[in-house]
């Protein structure tokens, strides 16, 4: 694995050979780690299913679970799915950023169908992180980015924390630093007329509503029978080594804690380990530090993390559903 460590804020890393490196091993159907604004994307062309399918192999990933596509532009995604009103001005207002749009496939969409697991739908979406965007430019291609992590664990927001993982599975791993948003973009399904929140992310929620001048529906409200659903959101995800306990009152003994705001729990004195997520409850500082935190509190061997209580306005949302499946039963591993 070769690392390309490079600097946004200076001119020229473009030119670099090394971006040359990253997409002609792209072109050879290779993985590469690539940070983006949310986490660290595990990325490869999205139209060769030979290398989506090393993305399944790496990962340990369902192969029923669809991957994301990556893309410089609007024009570019429309390509590849059929943006209805609602899908444009969600585009418009949000891209590049944190957002996700699944929407029709069409036919002449050159996204294989192990991106998408065979459905008649595309998730699509263009990164505000510039790398990313940049590759996918630069190669001419869409870039199938799940997060770089193996499967069901917890994401990755930094290179390092991807060369754990996945180091001996990638030719590169781009590092940019650490990822400014943290938290998985947020999937918006526009298929049938009625935009669906299949997952909370990136961008809250009220944003999106605002933008699109109604109520998003929740994923699992049925209103039809063939309604779109997120294929993959399993129950448990995002799972740290120990077990996660939700809404402590109490640190017990032996816990190591994820705080959150100036209140400082009973026994948190006495935690193993104790990390805040932003000790003045701001949630963008809370999401950009969640993944990482989750990381580092499970080296120090505890057998609970236990969270303190995280409000459900604006970004609260994604950051308790991925607590949620964090302490959500792990399936039982084959015996
Ligand atoms: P990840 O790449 O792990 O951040 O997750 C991608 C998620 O996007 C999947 O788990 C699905 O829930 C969702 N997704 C991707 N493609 C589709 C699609 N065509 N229809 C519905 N959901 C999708
Ligand atoms: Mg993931």
């Amino acid at each position: 694995m070769r690392k390309w460590t490079l600097d946004l804020t200076q001119d020229g890393w473009q030119n670099a050979a090394e971006a040359d490196a990253v997409c002609d091993a792209i072109e050879a159907g290779e993985l590469v780690a690539v940070p983006t604004e949310t986490v660290y994307g595990l990325a490869a062309d999205a139209t060769r299913s030979s290398a989506c399918a090393k993305i399944f192999a790496a990962k340990g990933r369902p192969q029923f679970n669809p991957l994301i596509s990556h893309l410089p532009s609007l024009e570019a995604c429309t390509e590849h799915g059929i943006f209805d009103e609602d899908a444009l001005k969600l585009a418009r207002a949000f891209w590049p950023g944190p957002l996700t749009l699944v929407v029709p496939k069409k036919p002449q969409s050159t996204i294989c169908d192990l991106a998408t697991a065979g459905l008649d739908t595309v998730a699509l979406r263009v990164p505000a992180g510039p790398v990313m965007r940049f590759l996918a430019e630069k190669c001419g291609t869409p870039l199938a980015a799940p997060s770089a992590n193996i499967s069901g664990k917890v994401s990755t927001t930094t290179a390092d924390a991807v060369t754990a993982d996945l180091g001996a599975s990638l030719s590169f791993v781009v590092d940019a630093g650490p990822c400014s948003v943290g938290i998985e973009s947020t999937i918006v399904a526009l298929v049938d007329g009625t935009p669906r929140l299949l997952r909370p992310g990136g961008i809250p929620r009220k944003d999106l509503e605002t933008v699109l001048g109604r109520a998003l529906i929740d994923a699992s409200t049925p209103t039809k029978p063939d309604a779109p659903q997120a294929p993959g959101m399993l129950s448990s995800h995002y799972a740290p080594s120990a077990a996660v306990r939700l809404d402590a009152r109490t640190v017990q003994d032996g816990e190591a804690l994820l705080a959150f705001g100036p209140h400082r729990l009973p026994g948190a004195d006495d935690a193993i380990c104790e990390i805040n997520l932003s000790p003045s409850s701001d949630l963008e500082e809370a999401a950009a530090r969640l993944f990482a935190a989750l990381r580092h509190l499970d080296t120090y061997g505890a057998e609970i993390i236990c969270v303190q209580t995280i409000p459900m306005e604006g970004l609260g949302e994604a950051i308790n559903d991925r607590l949620k499946r964090a302490a959500a039963p792990r399936p039982i591993p084959p015996s």
